[in-house]
């Protein structure tokens, strides 16, 4: 069986998501070949790739630089389109952009079925199948998955040698150049800025004050901290499915629900009706089908904006970047102009949230938990340690909460997970490192370990 695995390289390593990938494809076949987009410079890091009985190709042009997820899709397709394969392995997501957009849309690209967030994939002579967050799935081949960071990539042989990475430019693809890199980018970065929001002023106070300030928390209640949208708002906003409706409500006047249908369908009745947004929960199903709709569309998607504006004309998009410190605004030149969008999900009153710095202290914070009567949530930090399940996971790829009272315990406090708790009424942190982030978005502090 040949397989391919669409692998990205981020400041010299391999992507965490196409390494899990690509040791799939292993296990699955001696028949593996890696294909990259990037600049020549990430040669070093895929050489060592053919150490591992791979061939490795790059593409790569000047023309391609610049290019978003719809670019990048449309890049890789032609590409593909010109390569034997019976199965594409795509990594998840990546882990700077984070949109996991370009597997869906290149599915749809080459007419795939997309099996995605696969933890375990099989294949029998013409079927996939795979175990996904969601349940099990199946498809004939050829199809395309999206892989989860659950393999571990093997080392090379000590025997193996290093091949070659072939290397291919747009005099070989011919990719129409209006597609590509920043001219064929639907979406634009208008600007960044340092992410002010969610910032509370914390009170520093005891350990052995902690018990007695909860219970006083506990008496209070809650309320509403959302604020009106004051801007110009939309003309036609879809929202596909309910979860979205409030927010798209929030920055327009007309608003159309509707239901979750396959991409083709919800297509097909953009393509007639015309709405200037679409708006999607970025939940798996709206992370698996917006990319689709969106290479059919040939129109741009954001992913998981965490805010909406809008000045009247277009939908302004909001979502952290380059690390999560700070935010940037984006705009889409094309029409429809769609966002995957965080919403937040009904929260337990009390939500006790740990982080990597209480990897070894698990016990301690379920018996936590459950004296004071509340949920137990995580960090992805936990999460990419195999110590909490993904469903448990705060932030900006997990759930956005809004309980009355949020405890976190040894959290840092990046914005990816600080911007899915902005509706906590009150944040608790404790950290032993007084200068940890986290701090400042917290109405009351203990500096001390757990
Ligand atoms: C695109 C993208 C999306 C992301 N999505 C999410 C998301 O949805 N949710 C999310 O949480 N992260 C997300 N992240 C990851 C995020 O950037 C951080 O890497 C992650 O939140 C860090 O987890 P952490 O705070 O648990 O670990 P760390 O950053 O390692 O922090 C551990 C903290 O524990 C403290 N500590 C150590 N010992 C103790 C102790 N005994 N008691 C108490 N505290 C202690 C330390 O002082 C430190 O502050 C995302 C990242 C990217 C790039």
């Amino acid at each position: 069986m040949k397989i391919l695995v669409c692998a990205k390289v981020i400041k010299g390593e391999i992507n965490p998501f196409d390494e899990s990938a690509l040791e799939c494809a292993l296990r699955l076949s001696d028949d593996v070949t890696v294909v990259s987009m990037g600049p020549k410079s990430t040669v070093s890091a895929l050489k060592p790739l053919t150490r591992l009985g791979a061939r490795v190709i790059l593409i790569s042009d000047s023309i391609f630089a610049g290019s978003d997820t719809l670019a990048t899709s449309y890049i890789l397709s032609t590409a593909i389109a010109k390569m034997e394969y019976d199965l594409i392995l795509c990594g998840r997501q990546s882990v700077d952009g984070d949109t996991a957009q370009v597997g869906p849309m290149l599915s749809e690209m080459l007419r795939l079925p997309l099996i995605t967030n696969a933890m375990e994939v099989s294949c029998s002579d013409n079927e996939v199948m795979a175990k996904t967050r969601i349940g099990e799935e199946m498809s004939k081949l050829p199809a395309l998955v999206s892989v989860e960071r659950g393999y571990v990539l093997r080392f090379p042989s000590i025997f193996s040698k290093e091949g070659v990475v072939d290397i291919i430019d747009n005099t070989m693809l011919s990719c129409d150049v209006k597609r590509c890199g920043l001219a064929g980018s639907p979406t634009r970065v208008l600007e960044t800025f340092e992410n002010e929001r969610g910032r509370r002023k914390c009170k520093f106070i005891s350990m052995d004050e902690l018990f007695v300030l909860i219970d006083e928390l506990k008496k209070q209640n809650t309320v509403d901290k959302k604020q009106e949208f004051k801007g110009q708002k939309l003309k036609s906003v879809w929202a596909v499915g309910k979860e979205v409706a409030t927010v798209a409500k929030n920055i327009a006047n007309e608003v159309t629900v509707i239901d979750k249908n396959t991409p083709y369908k919800i297509a097909q009745m953009a393509l007639k009706e015309k709405p200037q947004v679409i708006l999607w929960n970025a939940d798996i199903w709206g992370r698996k089908n917006a990319p689709v709709t969106a290479a059919i569309l040939n129109t741009g998607l954001c992913a998981d904006c965490t805010a909406l504006d809008s000045d009247g004309e277009n939908l302004i998009m909001y979502r952290p970047a380059q690390g999560g410190n700070i935010i940037a605004k984006i705009k889409c030149l094309t029409y429809p102009q769609m966002a995957t969008v965080r919403t937040e999900s009904k929260s337990s009153e009390i939500i006790v949230s740990g982080g990597r710095g209480v990897s070894d202290k698990m016990d301690k914070l379920y018996a936590f938990a459950e004296k004071i009567g509340a949920e137990v949530g995580t960090s992805r930090g936990l999460v990419d340690m195999n110590k909490a399940p993904y469903d448990m996971q705060i932030g900006l790829t997990g759930r956005m909460v809004n309980p009355k009272i949020y405890i976190a315990i040894g959290i840092s406090g990046a914005v990816h997970h600080t911007c899915a708790i902005e509706g906590a009424k009150t944040v608790i942190v404790i950290n032993p490192d007084k200068d940890a982030r986290i701090f400042e978005y917290a109405d009351y502090g203990i500096v001390s370990a757990f």
